[in-house]
């Protein structure tokens, strides 16, 4: 397979911002391709080698990728670094360059599928000395035999810039389209949910259809998307969904690890799939210390705690422990202890199609005591009055409110779906605020007056599931301190767009563009309809989408979320609701 059909294929979806016209482009080629080939490009449309979860190390600096990028053109390196400087992204630059390459190549093999995966496998598993030269050369012995639009996507998928648009969902139905039937649509994205390896699933189904997907199950060092919950805006109206009774947990403010502990050791997974195994390697010791059985995967929420009086301590500590270096003071400085709240497998059993409290059972005998491993604490709760006191508890011990988990039989653990089987109340929800949001950064606006040369607003996104587009929802200038306005350009900048993404959704037009990578949280007073922002646009009113009202950046930028993890438009509808009720 010529890896030139390919980068065409990234080319046409790039070009459309409809889900059906990407859906029907990847299906064609999917069914062109055997499944070894099938898992590895669809690695290459989220511009990855591995599964998600995997560490990337593709990472080239740009300079390098300029540099091969002037090696193979024939073109100066201060030319290629000025129009980089122009355009912002080598990718960009390489297509411009290789389309008048001063020099002609003499020898030249095609550039195969085969050889761009292992090109750049070679380029992630150089290290030592002498490793940029190396990545760079390889860079460049590829770019020798690549066309413009090849380019383009070799130099985005070596410095992370790799996002023709196509979301996991396009992927999932584009699958279904070539291999199935559009009735197994729900299969195959279980077996992503349990999985989280499309890559994987995609070669499953290529190779053994239906069935073979069926059987595809929760393994112990697969993380398993999370089950999130819903929200109601009071205790009374979470009991009467609940039918009156319920199983009510503290919510703790922290981070949430899933935990895949086995013989060989174990790995910590955040709710985005990073490995945060060197961030709570306490944790991570103690886990496999106490756990009575073989394997497990558990479930968490990582807080910091004072060691003298046991108090659970706010947000913003537990973040000390994200940083890349310096870890073992961290883990001196700012000691954690897990809250466990589930359990999705034990010993070979995959527990995740069990009622609640059969699987709180499981989990509350599955490990020996510990100091820092703790049950989160759980009542069964059947009246709004016992909801009022638990609830109180719940702000007592410092916790961000409580979490009601259904005990019906079909209570199972539903990976990757936010619905009513959990549904989480905080105290936000009794101040003036209905509650945070998390949003997608899509553009900027430059500061004026004291913000002169740097970004002064932001325009801020939800993510509408359906249509599978950012939509704006608020322009975000309030809530930066300096250090955070210092800090966005190299937070920021390497999703920089000459042009609005093709996925998001905006009447307005920001200085600079970008593709929604970041999240930041962010509160507001209240939402009203609003003719310039394009969230649940014509819902409520013909032409009219909802907006925030004086939105505030909370400090947190929520990097363990991915874009699509952003607020979505439907959450955005629901509090509409609840607010208008
Ligand atoms: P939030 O910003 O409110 O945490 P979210 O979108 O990150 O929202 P939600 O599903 O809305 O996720 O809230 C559930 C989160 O609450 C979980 O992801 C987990 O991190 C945390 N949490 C804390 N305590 C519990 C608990 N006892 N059971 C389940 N989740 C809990």
């Amino acid at each position: 397979m010529l890896y030139s059909d390919i980068a065409s294929v990234f080319d046409r979806i790039e070009g459309t911002g409809s889900r059906l016209e990407m859906t029907s482009i990847l299906s064609e080629l999917f069914g062109t391709l055997d499944p070894a080939s099938l898992r590895n490009v669809v690695y290459l449309s989220q511009g990855k080698l591995h599964p998600d979860f995997f560490p990337q190390k593709l990472g080239m600096s740009d300079k390098l990728v300029l540099k091969a990028i002037s090696m193979t053109s024939g073109f100066s390196e201060s030319t290629v670094e000025e129009m980089w400087v122009k355009e912002g992204d080598p990718g960009t630059v390489a297509e411009m360059l290789m389309g008048m390459k001063k020099q002609t190549a003499l020898f030249s093999e095609p550039l195969t599928l085969d050889r761009v995966m292992k090109g750049l496998l070679s380029i992630e598993s150089s290290d030592g000395k002498d490793s940029q030269e190396r990545k760079m050369k390889l860079l460049a012995n590829m770019l020798h035999d690549s066309g413009p639009t090849e380019a383009r996507y070799l130099c985005r998928i070596v410095t992370g810039r790799m996002r023709v648009g196509a979301g996991s969902m396009t992927i999932l139905d584009a699958l279904a389209s070539s291999y199935a039937d559009k009735s197994d649509r729900p299969e195959i994205e279980r077996a992503f949910n349990v999985t989280c390896d499309m890559g994987a699933v995609a070669e499953t189904l290529a190779a053994g259809g239906m069935d073979a997907v069926r059987n595809v199950s929760v393994k112990v060092g697969s993380p398993i998307k999370v089950m999130l919950a819903e929200r109601l805006p009071s205790l009374g109206e979470v009991m009467t969904k609940m039918d009156g009774r319920c199983g009510m947990e503290f919510k703790y403010d922290g981070i949430r690890v899933q935990a895949h502990i086995s013989e060989a050791g174990v790995r910590l997974y955040s709710r985005r799939l990073e490995d945060l195994t060197s961030n709570f390697p306490d944790v991570a010791s103690s886990l496999r210390a106490a756990l009575k059985g073989k394997e497990a995967i558990v479930e968490g929420e990582c807080v910091s705690v004072d060691l003298r009086d046991g108090r659970m301590l706010p947000f913003q500590e537990v973040t000390h422990r994200r940083r890349k270096h310096g870890m073992e003071n961290a883990v001196k400085d700012y000691p954690v202890k897990i809250f466990l709240f589930d359990i999705l497998h034990t010993d070979g059993r995959d527990t995740t199609l069990l009622p609640y409290p059969e699987r709180r059972e499981i989990l509350s005998s599955a490990f020996r005591d510990s100091e820092n491993i703790v049950m989160s604490n759980m009542n069964v709760i059947s009246s709004p009055e016992e909801a009022d006191i638990f609830f109180a508890d719940a702000l007592a011990a410092g916790c961000e409110g409580i979490m009601a988990k259904s005990l019906s039989p079909e209570s199972v653990y539903r990976a990757g779906s936010r619905g009513f089987l959990w549904i989480k109340y905080k105290k936000d929800y009794r101040s003036d605020l209905i509650d945070t949001y998390d949003l997608a950064v899509i553009g900027a606006f430059y500061g004026m007056g004291k913000r002169k040369g740097r970004y002064g607003a932001l325009l801020m996104a939800a993510y509408d599931q359906e249509m599978q587009s950012y939509t704006t929802i608020c322009k975000l200038g309030t809530g930066f301190d300096d250090a955070f306005l210092d800090s966005m350009p190299e937070l920021l900048d390497r999703h920089k767009k000459a042009e609005r993404p093709a996925n998001v959704d905006s009447k307005m037009v920001p200085d600079v563009w970008f593709d929604p990578y970041v999240i930041l949280e962010v509160t507001g007073a209240e939402l009203s309809l609003s003719p310039i922002h394009t969230t649940a646009s014509g819902v409520f009113k013909e032409d009219t989408g909802l907006g925030i009202r004086f939105p505030r950046f909370t400090g947190k930028v929520r990097d363990d979320k991915g874009p699509e993890e952003a607020t979505s438009a439907s959450e955005v509808m629901d509090i509409y609701g609840m607010q208008t009720k």
